[in-house]
């Protein structure tokens, strides 16, 4: 597959598309009817409906009798922390080992050149960024995750949330289950710009933002605090009209969905002649640049709050531009203070 057809790789080895990243035909006015038809189909294929058919799946299969879940017991917390870790390990791991231990598709369509495991760094815990970012993952990560959803089956069998049927009330969570992802962009918008102000970015994100090269371990890479606030999307059913199925959809498009994200390819062959995208070069540029597309663009919340960059030459002088505007106004106060300092 020539990926040159599609993009183009500088000196140092890096691929960037020849398209700019588009931001969904949703919430757009007046409302591009063609594109929206257009982009339906994506919305579905093939990630969500991943997410969603887990969620499905685990109440078949994995998810304890409901009377079982009335009480909170370390026996069945246990069993789902085993399910969802093998479900991560397998899941994860599938695009580690043929992305970058097997390197099927060598660096074609990579967007940074290099591969983690060749560079030791000392923000990493034992100087490597793949040991780091797996402990990270199954240390806190899942056990994050775990806590959330065991929390929430046991509200659900004690009646804490509301849960309807899907005999009863089909529309309502059809459209619950269609409004996830927005959901979901939403409340990681909001806590992704909540821990990029200075004092939670020390502390909490930053452990994320160590993977300026992101590979697939790095999607649940975090700090505890940015597990529980990334992960506590599902909390929103606690309010939400809508049933345990769906919240764990709401759970596993943040667990599982983290991945498409952060795979650092922007296509993933499939055989000779089939290509997913993984709409990963928004989140990729944010771990770049740090200070743009907070989102992913489902919502153009970036594009609302100026912070949005489509990898274009346009956004590219946007954002400086922007930065540019900042240091003004910071060396501004900085000379006002002194001024005052001297008149005082
Ligand atoms: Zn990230
Ligand atoms: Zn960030």
């Amino acid at each position: 597959m020539d990926d040159l057809k599609y993009g183009k790789r500088n000196k140092r080895g890096d691929w960037s598309p020849n398209e700019p990243v588009q931001t969904a035909p949703l919430f757009q006015f007046p409302p591009r009817l063609r594109a929206l038809l257009r982009w339906i189909p994506h919305y579905f294929f093939p990630w969500n409906a991943i997410f969603a058919a887990s969620a499905v799946a685990y109440w078949a299969w994995v998810i304890p009798p409901v009377e079982r879940m009335q009480t909170i017991g370390i026996g069945w917390a246990a069993w789902l922390y085993a399910v969802n870790a093998i479900c991560v390990l397998l899941f994860y791991g599938a695009f580690e080992l043929h992305l970058y231990v097997l390197k099927r598709q060598e660096n074609r369509f990579k967007y940074n050149g290099k591969f983690p495991a060749d560079q030791k760094s000392k923000a990493f815990w034992f100087e490597s960024q793949n040991i780091d970012n797996i402990l990270r993952t199954f240390l806190s990560g899942v056990t994050i995750w775990t806590g959330i959803e065991v929390v929430m089956l046991w509200a659900y069998a004690n009646g804490y949330a509301p849960w309807l049927s899907f005999a009863e009330n089909p529309w309502t969570l059809a459209l619950v289950a269609l409004v996830v992802p927005i959901i979901h962009e939403f409340h990681f918008f909001c806590v992704h710009r909540l821990i990029h102000t200075p004092f939670l970015y020390k502390w909490v994100h930053s452990v994320h933002h160590n993977s300026v090269n992101p590979s697939p371990w790095s999607s649940l890479s975090m700090h505890p605090v940015e597990h529980l606030m990334y992960l506590g999307t599902a909390f929103w059913h606690l309010i939400l009209p809508s049933n345990p199925i769906l919240m764990l959809y709401q759970l596993h498009y943040a667990g599982f969905g983290a991945i498409p994200g952060h795979v650092g390819f922007d296509k993933v062959e499939l055989g000779d002649d089939k290509l997913i995208d993984s709409h990963a070069y928004a989140h990729y540029l944010h771990h770049k640049y740090f200070e743009v597309n907070y989102g992913d663009a489902l919502i153009p919340l970036d594009k609302w709050f100026g912070t949005w960059h489509d990898g274009s030459a346009e956004g590219e002088a946007r954002m400086q531009a922007r930065y540019r505007q900042r240091k003004e106004k910071l060396a501004a106060r900085e000379a006002r203070k002194q001024a005052n300092g001297a008149t005082e």
